[in-house]
């Protein structure tokens, strides 16, 4: 399969360029879509300097000051927004509807931001303690400064838009590398948000590919951010480590949906397909495996087969309306998704939907696979393209066992009438939908994130505001302390009376047997002020 001729599309080196130079080409038709400087570690250095100095002018304009101006940049991507699909469009080989698909929400992230961000991350009271009742306690969540963003190629807009936003509404500036694939899309973003605040550099643009990324990692950003695969996420945790600087990483997935046997079958198979298809599969919470509880397995793969038949990938630019997704984006991932159907079908897979002959490059019509072996490519790694493999499975709980023992967790679909909620909370997964497709990437409110092989922090949402704001802790002395342990003159006797008020609350005081109080309960947590979850 690997002979197989190309049809168009560049090779390999297809950001290769001059020395200090970077080329991005449109993977369908091989033209020049731009080039840009691959820059150096003195020009990130000097970047991440300008951005530094920007800093205290882009956090004193205060919450209502940066929510305006990010409300302006939502506007401006709202209203530009076929430009910058088609430019989307271009730059990815995805299909324009796939690029709207992906800017709908990037709008509303920003927007969710901009309103959020004063209410997320005003000053908040702590409760006083025992120990000192005089002390008032707050928490303040300044930003972190300057935080260094770099970016996938597969959302290039919606992706790093998610984790730009958070940080600029937080009160950081911005220093983004786009990936290599994508600094058109980039530039774009960039350049509109600068014309919307002209003032400061507050959201710089370096482009380059991964010696670009490295410089960002050992610049001195005061936060990193980084979403990718799980290796480079794992290089950029250990040059960050140099420095101690505070990561972020969302990293890939092997998303599974579970299709209960009570779930609605032919919803359930169109939120496989949507799910593992959008995008040609090159979603980092895009269905990869669906696990079908056997009462139900062959009526859905019945169901599944009928509607996957009726899909299929673009075969040039033109006819993109009518096809359900459009290219693979690199030549590597092309390669890689050839790789991983090779190997299951030799492993005795079988190919229910599609195949080796789906394989039209830079073009991959559906396939969907059954009978993986476990020690199949496909069942183990992130495949990233419009391959679904079906496996039967007892019920949900052994669907939810295979999910837990795997090494990616970012998300997972549940499709099941009664008992959706409690397989969602039996997933050891960052995010879940139940009976909807990906529902988790269009409520900006919901933070987004992995665990284990998919990486840890969170964006979007409340969590993802304050992942860039470092917590600062103040207690303050409102008047002496009546009984004052923090000082060498207390008494002898201080110490005691303060030790038996502590027994007392916590229930040491009370005979456990008597009261029917566990010793170790404790005083329970106050509410968050905020409200917040
Ligand atoms: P990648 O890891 O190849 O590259 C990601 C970025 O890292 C690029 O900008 C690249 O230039 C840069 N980079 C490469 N080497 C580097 C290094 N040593 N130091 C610093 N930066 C370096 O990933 P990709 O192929 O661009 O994107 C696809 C991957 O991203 C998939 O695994 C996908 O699942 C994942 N992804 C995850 C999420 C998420 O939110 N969890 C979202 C989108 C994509």
């Amino acid at each position: 399969m690997r002979t197989l001729a190309r049809v168009s599309g560049p090779d390999q080196d297809e950001t290769a360029a001059a020395p200090g130079r970077l080329i991005s080409r449109d993977p369908i038709s091989g033209a020049v879509v731009g080039e840009y400087e691959e820059y150096d570690g003195a020009a990130v250095a000097a970047a991440v300097a300008r951005s530094r100095a920007a800093a205290p002018w882009w956090e004193g304009l205060g919450f209502s000051g940066r929510a305006e101006r990010l409300r302006a940049f939502a506007a401006r991507i709202a209203h530009d927004i076929n430009d910058l699909a088609d430019l989307i469009h271009r730059e990815t080989g995805k299909s324009v509807d796939d690029a709207f698909t992906e800017l709908l929400p990037t709008v509303e992230s920003i927007r969710w931001a901009a309103t959020h961000a004063a209410r997320v991350l005003r000053r908040r009271g702590v409760a006083p303690s025992v120990l000192m009742p005089n002390l008032a306690g707050s928490v303040r969540y300044p930003p972190y400064g300057v935080v260094g963003v770099i970016g996938p190629w597969n959302y290039p807009a919606y992706t790093p838009i998610g984790v730009i936003t958070s940080a600029l509404a937080a009160g950081n500036t911005v220093v983004f590398k786009p990936s290599e694939f994508t600094p058109a899309v980039g530039t774009w973003l960039v350049e509109a948000f600068a014309a919307i605040v002209p003032e400061r550099p507050v959201l710089q643009l370096v482009t380059g590919g991964g010696r670009t990324g490295r410089a960002l990692c050992r610049s001195g950003v005061d936060k990193l951010a980084f979403t990718g695969s799980s290796a480079t996420g794992r290089a950029v945790m250990a040059a960050c480590a140099e420095t101690l600087t505070p990561v972020v990483l969302e990293c890939g997935g092997k998303d599974a949906l579970i299709v209960a046997a009570d779930a609605e079958l032919r919803a359930a198979a169109d939120a496989a397909l949507w799910g593992g298809l959008t995008n040609a599969g090159q979603s980092c919470v895009g269905v990869e495996q669906v696990l079908v509880a056997a009462a139900v397995h062959d009526d859905f793969v019945g169901e599944l087969t009928r509607q996957a038949r009726e899909l299929q990938a673009a075969t040039a630019h033109t006819d993109q309306p009518a096809a359900a997704y459009g290219a693979m984006t690199t030549a590597a991932q092309y390669d890689l998704v050839h790789e991983h159907v090779s190997d299951a079908l030799a492993r005795g897979a079988r190919a229910l939907v599609g195949g080796p002959q789906s394989f039209r490059r830079p073009f991959i019509d559906p396939i969907v696979l059954v009978d993986v072996p476990p020690s199949a490519r496909v069942a183990r790694e992130e495949t990233f393209g419009p391959v679904l493999s079906v496996g039967r499975v007892a019920d949900a709980a052994e669907a939810v066992r295979r999910v837990n023992g795997g090494g990616f967790a970012l998300g997972a679909t549940v499709f099941s009438r009664e008992h959706g909620a409690e397989i969602a909370h039996a997933l050891r997964v960052g995010m879940v939908s139940i009976n909807a497709p990906l529902g988790f990437t269009v409520m900006p409110g919901l933070p987004f994130g992995g665990v284990r092989e998919s990486g840890f922090g969170r964006v979007h949402g409340a969590e993802g505001l304050r992942e860039f704001a470092r917590s600062q802790a103040v207690a303050r002395a409102r008047f002496a302390a009546p009984v004052d342990v923090m000082t060498f003159r207390r008494s002898r006797s201080t110490l005691g009376r303060v030790v038996a008020a502590v027994r007392g609350i916590r229930g040491f005081a009370a005979e456990p047997a008597r009261t029917g109080r566990h010793p170790d309960r404790r005083a329970p947590e106050r509410r968050d002020p905020d409200g917040l979850p």
